[in-house]
């Protein structure tokens, strides 16, 4: 989920940096990869539609989004042990050496469809910072949070601090 989320951060800008791209994948354990501007522009196009999952309102308009995607993207699920280290697990995208951008909605959506399902809830949200915006998961428990990072929450609670005094 993490994956998503980082890949989420670097794609969500005007024009993502390739080398930036292709860090966040190799951080995540894919293969070296070289990737091509069409390659930047479908991961972004796909980033985008994943957004909507993040700004989903309530966990309903979470699911119908999730579903629009599955629907748009997935093929019939299987179960694979090709990448070196992760052992079985699903895959719902149409084939292992697809298109990027059907990649990242489908590994994505798994992922967040299993967190919604698991906490009966939205499994993400943008963050409050004005100046960020990034999305994040609801992973690991604890109260639900506002922002994607410490970063973002220290930055605005002095924000507000200021504006009192
Ligand atoms: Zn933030």
């Amino acid at each position: 989920m993490q994956r998503a989320v980082d890949l989420l951060g670097v794609l969500l800008v005007p024009s993502p940096d390739p080398a930036s791209v292709a860090q966040v994948l190799r951080e995540h354990g894919e293969p070296d990869v070289s990737l091509s501007a069409e390659d930047v522009s479908e991961l972004r196009a796909a980033a985008l539609e994943l957004r909507e999952v993040f700004a989903a309102p309530d966990v309903a308009s979470a699911a119908s989004v999730l579903n629009a995607l599955f629907a748009k993207y997935a093929g019939p699920p299987r179960l694979t042990d090709h990448e070196e280290g992760y052992g079985w697990h699903l895959h719902v995208d149409a084939a292992d050496d697809g298109p990027w951008g059907a990649w990242l909605v489908t590994s994505s959506a798994l992922g967040l469809a299993a967190l919604l399902a698991d906490r009966q809830d939205v499994p993400g949200g943008l963050c409050a910072s004005p100046s960020c915006g990034k999305p994040f998961a609801h992973t690991g428990g604890g109260s639900p949070r506002k922002f994607c990072s410490p970063r973002c929450a220290t930055r605005e609670r002095v924000a507000a601090h200021r504006a009192r005094s």
